[in-house]
């Protein structure tokens, strides 16, 4: 089975009825590069910056966060890198965060990713002046965790403006058409998918979190953890709108959670109409086999069917249905 799927990597990856999917690689550290490669991801749809803070006691100032990505950038010959600027909190925190003054006892509702971010400038602005600097040397988004509002949007993109004159005083390149995207993964977000659409050049659903705030569970929470349930109603729902925001005002909308590297879901997803998955890099080639052999017509016919009857039966026969060959 492994040299069936090896054999898949230089396949373009469509559909039986002809439709391309993007399917792209979640990186947390600079060597998962050479996975992502060699399973043949289209490019990286979530880069995690969180690691250039652990394990010190200070900060990566712009320069290390620029010689970072460029080495990201030189590593990937050419495929797009989503960077998403810092996701600290929670399971995440080190010292930089403890200094920022977090002591909230919920902190996953806390002072987290953006909020934290915006809060912080001298945070901020290093990774922002980096991220656009990069965009000078390759295919680069930037991606913003844990947006709730527009007014957050707005905020960073009025700080990008800010940041791209001060870089044309200095004389230093970047791309001015550098794509700025929101993940969507905070229910309120979701439900405000089209607003936030309509400032951003593309959405990526982040469902770890999204599931987590919906279902109200603790994702470190072992004992709640038997609620985790990417089928619930009220994530198809949530994961629908997000997708047709997406399509309404002509933007990409991707998915980087887990489920979208789960190949229970694959079938699903296509069938909401997902034609962007990131996921690690070792998921890849499963999921190019659901999607080479599935009909995303098909399947979008059979999924709002289903939909129609979400309230009546249980999710989980949903799903087998779509799964049966
Ligand atoms: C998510 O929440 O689904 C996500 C991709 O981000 P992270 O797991 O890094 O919070
Ligand atoms: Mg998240």
């Amino acid at each position: 089975r492994q040299r069936r799927l090896r054999e898949l990597v230089s396949r373009p990856t469509l559909t039986r009825n002809g439709v391309a999917i993007d399917l792209l690689a979640n990186l947390e550290l600079p060597e998962d590069v050479r996975t992502a490669k060699a399973n043949g991801a289209a490019g990286v749809g979530l880069y995690r910056t969180e690691f250039l803070y652990m394990n010190r006691d200070d900060l990566p100032d712009e320069e290390e966060h620029l010689a970072n990505y460029a080495e990201m950038i030189a590593g990937l010959d050419g495929i797009p890198i989503t960077i998403r600027t810092l996701d600290l909190g929670v399971e995440k925190g080190c010292e930089a965060f403890v200094r920022c003054g977090s002591n909230a006892c919920n902190p996953a509702l806390g002072l987290r990713a953006i909020r934290l971010c915006l809060k912080e400038p001298e945070l901020f602005r290093p990774q922002l002046r980096a991220i656009l600097r990069a965009s000078a040397l390759g295919p680069v988004r930037l991606m913003l965790p844990l947006v709730t509002n527009v007014h957050e949007v707005d905020t960073v993109l009025a700080l990008i403006v800010q940041l791209k004159h001060q870089l044309d005083r200095e004389g230093l390149r970047y791309d001015p058409a550098l794509p700025v995207g929101a993940m969507i993964e905070v229910p309120a977000a979701a439900l405000a998918a089209r607003a936030i659409a309509h400032r951003m050049d593309f959405l990526s659903i982040g469902t770890n979190d999204l599931i987590q705030y919906t279902l109200a569970i603790d994702r470190l929470d072992d004992a709640v953890n038997y609620l985790f349930d990417p089928t619930h109603p009220a994530i198809l729902r949530l994961i629908r709108m997000t997708i047709e925001a997406g399509r309404a005002l002509n933007i990409p909308v991707s998915m980087c959670g887990e489920m979208a590297g789960d190949p229970r879901f694959t079938r699903l997803l296509l069938g909401l109409g997902l034609r962007e998955f990131s996921m690690q890099p070792g998921a890849l080639l499963d999921i190019k086999e659901i999607v080479l052999d599935a009909d995303s017509r098909e399947l979008q016919r059979r999924t709002a069917q289903l939909f129609d009857l979400l309230d009546e039966t249980d999710p989980s026969h949903l799903l087998e249905a779509l799964n049966q060959a």
